[in-house]
């Protein structure tokens, strides 16, 4: 990754925020974008306190222009844009389907679904015009599983699966891959609202008997967008502890 440049939304927290350390110690320049200014400020600083090339863009993942600006503001920092990580994402309110909000289904669905969609064309066609380059966009077991009270959670990261095959096989011959990861349930901030009897059942679905470390999935998005994941396009690569083997 020494020089290449990579975009990460949502890079304030979590699985973006590792991914951020991860791409930086292995030479990336990260453009490290967030909703929130002050975490995304902050994770940019851990990076080049760490020695790393940082660059941060406040941007709304549900807005196309600031998706369209983010790109921009990549590759004239940076010269060029040869990965991606659309990470971005918010969590759902426990409603079935009947009673399920339209407010937020329409929320849900724009940061999570339309966000990576709208991160995609700015970067595709920067990629197009430089030679190919390796998107990989955040979806999660609940991309292929359904789970009772998250339903704008479950069809957008279904949704993201379809994105990215569609733009994996539009773009092979243009030499973009395009993956997505399907983490199991993750020490993150979004997991912070589970009570302690929540977080039991949510441990026990693991078969592995804990939950993942943002470190362990930014292992394999890093490894998805490295040369080394040459012939791998169009996948859904879990990183679940057996979540979706059960
Ligand atoms: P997190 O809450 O720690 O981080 C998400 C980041 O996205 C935050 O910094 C937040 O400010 C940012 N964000 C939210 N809305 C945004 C928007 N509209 N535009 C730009 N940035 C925005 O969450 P995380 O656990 O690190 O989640 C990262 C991704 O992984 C999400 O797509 C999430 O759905 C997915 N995921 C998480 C888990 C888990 O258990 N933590 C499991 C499966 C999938």
């Amino acid at each position: 990754m020494n020089g290449k440049t990579v975009i990460i939304t949502g890079a304030g927290s979590g699985i973006g925020r590792a991914a951020a350390l991860k791409f930086a110690q292995n030479g990336a320049n990260v453009v490290i974008s967030d909703i929130n200014e002050t975490t995304g400020r902050a994770a940019a600083d851990e990076v080049e306190k760490a020695g790393g090339r940082a660059l941060f863009v406040l941007a709304d993942t549900s807005i196309p222009e600031d998706n369209e600006r983010l790109t921009e503001a990549a590759v004239k920092h940076f010269g060029k844009l040869d990965c991606a990580v659309n990470n971005a994402g918010i969590g759902s309110i426990g409603k079935r389907t009947a009673n399920y909000d339209i407010s937020h289904w329409d929320k849900v669905i724009s940061v999570n679904l339309s966000g990576v969609f709208y991160g995609m064309q700015p970067q595709l066609r920067e990629m197009l015009k430089t030679g190919g380059g390796a998107i990989v966009n955040i979806s999660s077991v609940l991309g292929v599983t359904a789970y009772p009270g998250s339903v704008a959670y479950i069809a957008a990261k279904h949704g993201v699966i379809g994105l990215t095959k569609t733009a994996a096989v539009e773009y092979a011959k243009g030499n973009i891959r395009v993956n997505a990861v399907g983490p199991g349930y993750t020490e993150t901030p979004l997991l912070s609202r589970y009570d302690e009897e929540k977080r039991a059942a949510t441990v026990a679905r693991h078969p592995v008997g804990r939950l993942g470390k943002a470190e362990e999935i930014a292992n394999l998005i890093y490894w998805l967008c490295s040369d080394e994941a040459s012939f791998v396009t169009g996948a859904y690569y879990p990183a679940d502890g057996g979540y979706t083997a059960w």
